[in-house]
């Protein structure tokens, strides 16, 4: 008998979480196989992805080969370039089509510019890791040219946008280049770091205090933090913010927003303003019981505010759990359950030991939070591939 294809689109941390599952639950049955595609044969730590960008940890450190954590399916490494909703089809690499019965969308998200002129040709995102070695590149070229040519004006990088990520890579960019600047046979005034945030406080929706903190401890790093304002428009040379005077950069890190994957829009799929699937609360596709989405991709509400879930690794995850439970339910003839967003810990590190953390429930800042933020993916290691994986890992 020919099974049906459960097909999983993204093996990031959502992907990952609704295969694993499935797998779990779907062993010893033959009706169904789950088909995971992800472009690259690796699955990414997204959330580490600032450390290879500055050149503090190496890139193989912060990706996992998938089959070192999946086993069981079927593996596709190919990018989705359509998904045909009528023919139930989707196609990769726009030559091979892999049919689907239940279809769940983890494919992740990509910069959001906003339309503002300039800026994407201008800058770099840190969404993935080749992104993250093109940056770390850029500063080590940019470093290795500045100590060669020894002129008046200092580098300057810029980093837009005051959230988790601009925050994260700003404070690791500070605290390196407090420490290697000699490396480079520089002097410490031919650098300098600004961050812009258009809020009126870095880490937009997270508390004055925490926000506060971020602000102080990236100043004391030597980062200059500029809050409620816009770039408005950005040349080679120049960034134009709406209310301060221009600024001279050597380096624009766009971490000001994103937006869903561009697959979604292209292949008629019900979106958002900002590109993410339409859900209800199963998260399935509001058209369609037999596809489901989760994490970046995904515009899932939290039903007792009807905000929409903060974007992060644990908001995936806990989506990714739960549609393998609402598939599993579905094929056995049980109810399916509404999600109920768990409780969130935000935590980021602010620089070389130091961090800051804060849920609904507590709040956490400095040395404690920078060493809870190393905890972190030593437990993820934990979860997706046991024991096993973080021996081969280490604790580092
Ligand atoms: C630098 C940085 C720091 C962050 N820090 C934190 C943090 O501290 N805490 C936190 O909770 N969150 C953090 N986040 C956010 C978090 O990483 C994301 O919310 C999370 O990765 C979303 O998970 P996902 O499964 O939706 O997508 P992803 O993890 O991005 O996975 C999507 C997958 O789909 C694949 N894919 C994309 N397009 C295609 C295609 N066309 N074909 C095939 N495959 C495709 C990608 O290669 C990827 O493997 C951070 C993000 C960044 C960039």
């Amino acid at each position: 008998m020919t099974k049906r294809n459960i097909v999983v689109l993204g093996a990031g941390y959502g992907g990952i979480r609704v295969a694993q599952e499935l797998n779990k639950r779907l062993l010893n049955q033959d009706k169904y196989q789950i088909v995971l595609v992800n472009k690259q044969d690796y699955h990414t730590l997204r959330t580490q992805l600032y450390e290879p960008a500055v050149g503090t940890r190496d890139y193989n450190e912060v990706i996992i080969p998938l089959n070192e954590i999946v086993e069981g399916m079927s593996l596709v490494k190919g990018t989705v370039s359509e998904i045909d909703l009528h023919k139930r089809i989707v196609v990769i690499n726009s030559t091979k089509e892999i049919s689907f019965h239940y279809l769940v969308i983890a494919l992740g998200s990509m910069p959001e510019y906003f339309g503002i002129k300039g800026l994407k040709e201008n800058s770099i995102s840190l969404n993935n890791i080749n992104d993250a070695q093109v940056i770390n590149d850029r500063i080590d070229n940019l470093l290795v040219k500045k100590s060669e040519e020894r002129n008046e004006a200092p580098l300057h990088f810029v980093v837009g946008g005051g959230g988790l990520t601009g925050v994260e890579f700003t404070g690791e960019l500070a605290s390196y280049l407090e420490e290697k600047w000699e490396k480079y046979n520089l002097s410490a005034d031919q650098y300098k770091i600004t961050i812009i945030e258009a809020a009126n406080q870095l880490l937009p929706g997270m508390s004055e205090e925490i926000a506060a903190y971020a602000k102080q401890t990236l100043e004391d790093l030597g980062v200059k933090v500029i809050i409620n304002d816009l770039i408005s428009e950005v040349t080679p040379e120049k960034i134009y913010l709406k209310s301060s005077p221009e600024i001279k950069y050597s380096l624009l890190i766009w971490a000001g927003g994103i937006r869903g994957n561009s697959i979604l829009a292209k292949s008629g799929i019900k979106t958002d303003g900002r590109g993410r699937i339409l859900v209800n609360p199963y998260l399935q596709y509001i058209d369609d019981p037999y596809i489901y989405a989760v994490g970046d991709s995904a515009l899932v509400k939290d039903p007792e505010t009807g905000i929409p879930v903060l974007p992060t690794a644990q908001a995936a995850i806990q989506e990714g759990r739960q549609v393998a439970q609402n598939i599993y339910a579905d094929i056995t003839g049980q109810p399916l359950k509404e999600h109920q967003p768990g409780l969130i810990l935000l935590c980021i590190t602010v620089g070389r030991g130091r961090g800051l953390g804060e849920s609904k429930k507590f709040r956490i800042k400095g040395v404690s939070a920078a060493l809870l933020k190393k905890f972190i993916p030593i437990k993820y290691f934990f979860t997706i591939g046991g024991l096993k994986l973080l021996g081969r890992r280490g604790m580092k």
